[in-house]
């Protein structure tokens, strides 16, 4: 499945940048070994500078993200500060009972003896954000990261360049140096950051660009977590509450001008459900949007021209029951929310991630076929079924594999700290997201102690004879 093309052109840094980087990374370092990241203390204090941080820059940050992609403030306030501020409360509830060491059972083998496991920091970690929610994609991962007790690196993404100006100066003004540092820029920079040894790499955005992370990593055995993206499939059943539907899938294809990683990316249904789904989906768009969404102040905006031209491409205007090419407008980077019907799987709308504000409809003849068609892809990053029928969820929760799935919603699952977030094959690696992201920034180590007396190995020591011998035979048949 092909993956949006990075935007990022080639920069020249010039020389001192490179020697700043390899400062930042040295310093982050050197910093981590002294053991300051690691106290209780110091890990709620860094989380708690950072919500005050937010809450002093938070004109700051919702000016930039509406300067860089129109961001509807209410919007903006609920998916980017919001998330943020909900994940920083949670985590700093539950991490003194998550760092609490964990008993093991060693088993009767190894008695007398203890264990526990214990989650220790991976030490200086790097994280590589996109810029479609460039602010909640920076700071949520970030969170995990000082909850885990690491310092960190952050690359915000250059293509949202003034929520990473913000993003730059809330973090130097409000952030402990010794545990966070910002790099601001592209391709260049990035390359110079990934030349780096880090102890976890995060990385959020395309494919292509996650390759070429693993790739990097990989020279230095990095572990990475890779938050990618693809096309992740809405199925409608029939006798579902379809207005409801209708207004969820809405909600979840047009925030943020369809530019989330797990929008619904097209919606299969008997063709008899999409005739009558589809006033449903027309009224919920004018419900949420009005009759014209370019006056909307609730509707957002494409991040670049070039992504409107890639986005323009996928619409067929033949198709379109809504919208369509005719009422957007480049200058303004606007795209009107567009419904497209009657599409064939080997349309170009269905070549790629949509990634924008296109909603197609496709017939299949039952969720079986819904179920094969998911199944014949690459693993979506997040799956969406609307059915009434327990069996039928049952059967997607089987037979199709998806970084997660979501039943009776869309997007809303993404924003609980209580459900891990993450992809699988095409759409990554490792999730995060409350517990799982203290977890996915630490070393689960086993420590397991046993008494030298009594010297219970002696039975394992050779040599074998004897009635050693036929008591080994017995224990481990
Ligand atoms: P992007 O262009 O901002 O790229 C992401 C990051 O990669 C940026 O920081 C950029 O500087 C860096 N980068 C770009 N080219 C590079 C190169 N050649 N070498 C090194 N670094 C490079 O964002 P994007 O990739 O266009 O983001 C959109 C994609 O991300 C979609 O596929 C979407 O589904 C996915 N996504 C996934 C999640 C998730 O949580 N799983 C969230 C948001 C977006």
């Amino acid at each position: 499945m092909a993956s949006p093309t990075p935007d990022a052109a080639p920069t020249t840094p010039d020389p001192a940048q490179r020697s700043a980087i390899i400062e930042d990374v040295t310093a982050l370092r050197t910093s981590f070994d002294a053991g300051t990241t690691r106290p209780l203390r110091a890990r709620l204090a860094q989380l708690t500078a950072l919500e005050r941080g937010i809450a002093a820059e938070r004109e700051l940050l919702l000016t930039a993200l509406a300067q860089d992609l129109g961001k509807p403030r209410t919007e903006a306030a609920i998916t980017e500060l919001g998330v943020v501020g909900q994940e920083i409360r949670e985590v700093r509830r539950n991490l003194a009972s998550w760092m609490r060491p964990e008993r093991l059972r060693p088993g009767l083998l190894l008695s007398p003896a203890s264990a526990q496991l214990r989650r220790e920091p991976m030490g200086t970690t790097l994280i590589i954000a996109p810029w479609n929610y460039p602010l909640n994609l920076t700071l949520g991962p970030l969170i995990g990261a000082i909850a885990g007790g690491n310092t960190a690196i952050l690359k915000p993404s250059e293509v949202a360049p003034a929520t990473s100006a913000a993003l730059a100066h809330l973090l130097r003004t409000h952030l402990d140096p010794d545990w966070v540092r910002v790099v601001e820029g592209a391709v260049e920079e990035t390359t110079i950051l990934l030349e780096q040894r880090f102890d976890l790499i995060f990385y959020t955005g395309n494919g292509t660009v996650g390759r070429i992370v693993a790739r990097a990593a990989a020279e230095h055995l990095t572990p990475t977590v890779l938050e990618l993206g693809g096309k992740s499939p809405v199925f409608v059943d029939e006798g579902t509450d379809l207005k409801t539907a209708a207004r969820r899938i809405v909600w979840g294809k047009f925030t943020n001008a369809g530019q989330t990683c797990i929008a619904p990316d097209y919606l299969m249904a008997t063709p008899r459900t999409i005739e009558k789904l589809t006033p449903h989906l027309l009224r919920a768009v004018r419900a949420m949007y009005g009759k014209d969404p370019r006056r909307s102040p609730d509707y957002g905006r494409i991040v670049a021209e070039r992504h409107v031209d890639r986005v323009l491409g996928l619409i067929d205007d033949d198709k379109a029951i809504l919208g369509g090419t005719a009422g957007a407008d480049r200058a303004e980077r606007f795209i009107p929310p567009t419904i497209m019907t009657d599409v064939a799987w080997d349309d170009p709308v269905m070549g790629e991630e949509i990634f924008g504000p296109i909603l197609p409809l496709l017939a299949v003849d039952g969720p079986e076929e819904a179920v094969a068609r998911i199944a014949a892809g690459e693993k979506p990053l997040t799956a969406y079924v609307f059915s009434p029928r327990r069996e039928v969820e049952e059967l997607f929760a089987e037979r199709t594999s998806s970084g997660s799935l979501a039943l009776g919603m869309t997007l809303a699952h993404v924003g609980s700290s209580g459900i891990p977030f993450g992809g699988v094959g095409e759409s990554g690696m490792g999730a995060y997201h409350g517990r799982a992201g203290f977890e996915v920034f630490t070393h689960a180590k086993p420590v397991a102690r046993k008494p030298l007396r009594p010297d219970t190995l002696r039975l394992v020591y050779p040599p074998y004879t004897g009635l050693r011998k036929a008591l080994l035979g017995r224990l481990f048949r």
